[in-house]
C-alpha cells in the first residue's frame, strides 16, 4: 500500500465513486421509500452491488477480492448515500471482515472469504451489544461454555442487525465468568458462525420495527451449538480482537454520514433556489441560505478529517483519534444537514414523497450507532487529551 497522505482523490478513487454513483442511478428514490414504508431489505441493490465486486473491496486478491484500502471502502459507502441510498444494509460487512482478516485461522480465511468475495455467502451481522451491557462491552453476559468439539451458548443480544439477512455472524460471547479474570477485558472470546442451521435450533430472532428501516433483531441463544472452530484466534481475546476493527467502523460510519449529508446539501440547494415564495427564491434569504452554507463547511471538515484516518488507516499509522473524530464529526454534520434541509423544505420536508425526513431518520441514527457520541467525546477526553476517566 503507498503511502498517500494527500487530501484530494486519485482518479482511480474519483473513477471508482462516479461508477458506484451510476450503479446507484438504477435505483430511483421510490425503491427506497418502498422498502422504508415495508421495513424490507434492499436485496435487488445488494445482489448488484455484490456482483459488481464492491462490497468485496477490502478482501486481499489471494483471497479473490481487490484487495482495495479502507479510503476505496469508505468511498462506496459515501456513494451509496449520497445517491439517496441507504448503505447501513451492508456497511458491516466491510468492517467485521477485518477481524477474520487480522485473526482468522488460514483454514477459516480460505474457506470463508472467497465465498464472500462472490456473493455466495453473506456475512454482515455482528453480535455484540446485549440489554443489560449496553455499550459497557465488558459486562457481557452471554456465555459460549466448550463442550467436547462443540460450544455451547447461551444468552440475550439486542440490536443485532441483518440476522435474518446474512449467512454468517460474528459474535462475541464470554468464555470465562468476570470474577475469574484479571481484566474485565479478558474471557471474551470471537465467533465466526453459520447461523442458517441455528435459526430455530438454539437461535430465536426476533425482528424489532426502528425509526428507519435497519432489519434490526433481538436474539435469543438456548444451548445454542456452535463447532469449537468457529473460534476466532485465541480462546478469551476476543475484546482486544473486536477494538482493532473500531477504526475502520468508525472511518465507514463516518463515509456513511458524508454521503447523507452530501445528500441534504444537494437537495436543500436545488429546493432553495426553485421555491419562490414573497417574489424571490426562498434561498435568497439569509435565514435560509447561511444554514446550508455553515451545514456544506461542517461536512467539509468533517471529510477532511475522514479522509486523513482512511488515509493514515491505510498506510498503517495508528489512527484512534482521527477514526473517531471523523465518525463524530461527520455524524453531526449529516445532522446539521438534515435540519437545514427538513427547515428549507417547510412542510414538504416532512411529506413522505419528498424523501427528506427519511433521509433523516436513517441519519439520525449515526449520532448513536454504533457507538454514541458522548462515548467519542469521552474517548477524546481521556486517550487525547489526557483528562481523567469519566467510566
Ligand atoms: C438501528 C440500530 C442497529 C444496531 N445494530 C447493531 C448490530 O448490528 N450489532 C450490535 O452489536 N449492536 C447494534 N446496535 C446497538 C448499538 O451499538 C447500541 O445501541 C449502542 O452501542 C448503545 O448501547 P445502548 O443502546 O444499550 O445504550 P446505553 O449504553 O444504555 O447508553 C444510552 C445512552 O447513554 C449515554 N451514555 C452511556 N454511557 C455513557 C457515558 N459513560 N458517558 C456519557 N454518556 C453515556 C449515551 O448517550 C447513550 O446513547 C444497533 C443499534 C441500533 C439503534
Amino acid at each position: 500500500m503507498t503511502k498517500d497522505m494527500t487530501f484530494t482523490l486519485s482518479d482511480e478513487q474519483r473513477a471508482l465513486k462516479a461508477a458506484v454513483a451510476d450503479l446507484c442511478k438504477q435505483y430511483a428514490p421510490e425503491y427506497w421509500r418502498d422498502l422504508d414504508a415495508r421495513r424490507e431489505y434492499p436485496e435487488r441493490f445488494i445482489d448488484e452491488l455484490t456482483k459488481a465486486g464492491y462490497l468485496a473491496a477490502l478482501i486481499p486478491q489471494e483471497y479473490g477480492g481487490p484487495g482495495l484500502g479502507i479510503m476505496e471502502g469508505a468511498l462506496i459507502l459515501e456513494a451509496i448515500n449520497h445517491s439517496g441510498g441507504n448503505a447501513g444494509a451492508c456497511h458491516a460487512q466491510m468492517y467485521i471482515m477485518g477481524t477474520v482478516l487480522r485473526h482468522g485461522s488460514e483454514a477459516q480465511k480460505k474457506a470463508y472469504l472467497p465465498r464472500i468475495a462472490t456473493g455466495e455467502l453473506r456475512l454482515q451481522a455482528f453480535g455484540v451489544t446485549e440489554p443489560n451491557a449496553g455499550s459497557d462491552t465488558t459486562k457481557l453476559q452471554t456465555t459460549a461454555v466448550k463442550k467436547g468439539d462443540r460450544y455451547v451458548v447461551n444468552g440475550q443480544k439486542m440490536f443485532i442487525s441483518r440476522v435474518l439477512q446474512s449467512d454468517l455472524m460474528l459474535l462475541l460471547a464470554r468464555t470465562t465468568p468476570v470474577d475469574q479474570v484479571k481484566k474485565k477485558t479478558d474471557g471474551l472470546s470471537v465467533f465466526l458462525i453459520d447461523i442458517r442451521p441455528l435459526k430455530g435450533k438454539g437461535l430465536e430472532v426476533r425482528p424489532l420495527r426502528m425509526m428507519m428501516n435497519h432489519s434490526t433483531n433481538a436474539l435469543f441463544f438456548d444451548n445454542m451449538e456452535i463447532p469449537a472452530d468457529s473460534l476466532i484466534g485465541q480462546e478469551g481475546k476476543g475484546f482486544s480482537y473486536i477494538l482493532d476493527g473500531m477504526n475502520a467502523e468508525r472511518i465507514l460510519v463516518a463515509s456513511d454520514s458524508l454521503g447523507d449529508a452530501r445528500w441534504f446539501i444537494d437537495k436543500a440547494v436545488a429546493y432553495a433556489s426553485q421555491r419562490v415564495i414573497f417574489g424571490k427564491p426562498i434561498g435568497a434569504n439569509q435565514g435560509v441560505q447561511f444554514p446550508i452554507a455553515k451545514a456544506h463547511m461542517a461536512i467539509e471538515a468533517a471529510d477532511l478529517m475522514r479522509t486523513k484516518a482512511a488515509k493514515m488507516f491505510d498506510a498503517g499509522i495508528p489512527c484512534g483519534p482521527e477514526a473517531n473524530m471523523a465518525k463524530y464529526l461527520a455524524s453531526e454534520a449529516a445532522i446539521q444537514a438534515g435540519d437545514a434541509c427538513v427547515d428549507c423544505h417547510g412542510g414538504y420536508g416532512f411529506a413522505e414523497e419528498y424523501d427528506v425526513e427519511r433521509k433523516f431518520r436513517e441519519a439520525r441514527l449515526y449520532r448513536t450507532a454504533p457507538i454514541n457520541n458522548n462515548l467519542v467525546a469521552a474517548y477524546v477526553g481521556e486517550h487525547v487529551l489526557g483528562m481523567p476517566r469519566s467510566y
